[in-house]
């Protein structure tokens, strides 16, 4: 049987099932939790390809109708939107009302486009996210941040709409292009870096998660979605500036600013720019202290060892300083003007510095 942990919201609270062969079990896992047996799937054309067939017969074990089948093309264009627009005349054209359940089988763009659809057609239909990617089952598709980009940015629009439930179905990752599963797997070793313990079994284990060992993977995926559930429980809508959800952003503010400067033209995939972010981000009050408790020098090198990226000269191009200071000051997480990064004391020890002197991220950037 598949592992479950549970979501914690007042009246809201949702399960996450992390196993193999969810999808041809889909049905009976997700009849319980909708108010009637219809759903419309969203996808992307690259997914449907491989794992629609499991869906659909998953779903229909159950006797749930299917009323919409949409998929979008592959890749971070399809959040937009003109994207958005035509998934909603799609929902709305194959007549779904309420009890419709938008069911988005994909990535994250996928969770974040057809969970920002669901948020906003009808005023509100019920979402049920089954993640295909190792990025959307240990991040994206838990929390309930859904959304869509604008030229001024990424995610600048978007809703908090909180799933039914989520099905991460392992065996979906077979199909994943490593450098997708390497990708995913930062926000893995960024999990284990907030909680500690974790952090151990991925120096341990990691190799064997991105080398496709099942076992591995869903433990990986598991121990995830633990921290960011306890997480999204305690800071559903991301109000504390300095806790809470915003601890998840760890590596994040440098990763952003790397993403940013090469326009998002697939040069480095998220979890890249993540992986160098987390190599980067500064000790304490900007001072060096390299050597404290092996860190950074464990974190670049159990990075490097799964196939990433953790420093700016491991990457295939160059980044100019002032750019990337440019971008960071552009940074959502700025108030003030003051530039805002989640720092680490030790694995498991994380806190928001919230004025990191200018100086001290240039002379990051420089080394
Ligand atoms: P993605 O959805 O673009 O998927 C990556 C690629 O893998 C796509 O080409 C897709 O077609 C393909 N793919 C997906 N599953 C596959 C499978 N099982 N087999 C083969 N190919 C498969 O990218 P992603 O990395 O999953 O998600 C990135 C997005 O997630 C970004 O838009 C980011 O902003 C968003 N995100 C959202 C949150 C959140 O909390 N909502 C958190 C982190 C990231
Ligand atoms: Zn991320």
């Amino acid at each position: 049987p598949p592992a479950r942990l549970r979501v914690c919201l007042d009246g809201r609270g949702y399960d996450i099932l992390v196993g193999e062969g969810l999808l041809a079990r889909a049905g009976g896992r997700i009849a319980p939790v909708l108010p009637a047996r219809r759903v419309a799937v969203v996808t992307d054309t690259a997914v449907a390809a491989l794992h629609l067939p499991a869906l659909r017969e998953g779903l229909a074990e159950a006797g749930i109708a299917v009323a919409a089948e949409i998929a979008v093309p592959p890749g971070e264009a399809s959040k937009d939107f003109a994207r958005l627009q035509s998934v909603l005349e799609r929902l709305l054209a194959a007549g779904v009302d309420r009890r419709t359940a938008v069911v988005a089988l994909g990535g994250g763009v996928v969770g974040d486009l057809a969970g920002f659809a669901a948020a906003v057609a009808l005023r509100g239909l019920p979402f049920v996210q089954v993640p295909t990617t190792l990025l959307a089952q240990v991040d994206s598709s838990v929390g309930g941040k859904t959304g869509v980009n604008l030229a001024a940015g990424k995610n600048l629009v978007g809703a908090f709409h909180q799933p039914r439930i989520v099905l991460a179905d392992i065996g979906t990752l077979a199909t994943l292009p490593p450098r997708e599963l390497r990708a995913g797997y930062a926000e893995v070793a960024k999990h284990g870096l907030l909680q500690g313990p974790l952090w151990e079994w991925c120096e341990a284990h990691g190799a064997a998660v991105i080398a496709g060992d099942r076992a591995a993977q869903a433990h990986a995926v598991l121990e995830s979605c633990r921290l960011k559930a306890a997480v999204v429980a305690a800071d559903e809508r991301e109000e504390s500036a300095e806790g809470g959800r915003a601890l998840l952003n760890l590596g994040h503010t440098f990763g952003h600013a790397l993403e940013a400067e090469c326009g998002y033209d697939g040069t480095l995939l998220h979890g890249e720019a993540v992986a160098v972010g987390l190599g980067r981000a500064p000790p304490r009050g900007g001072r060096r202290r390299p050597s404290a408790r092996g860190r950074p020098g464990r974190v670049i090198e159990h990075l490097r060892a799964c196939g990433l990226p953790a420093r700016l000269a491991d990457l295939p191009r160059r980044f100019s300083a002032a750019a990337l200071l440019a971008r960071m000051a552009k940074d959502k997480k700025v108030r003030d003007g003051r530039l805002r990064f989640v720092l680490l004391r030790r694995p498991g020890d994380a806190f928001t510095a919230a004025d990191v002197p200018r100086e001290a991220v240039e002379a990051l950037l420089r080394e």
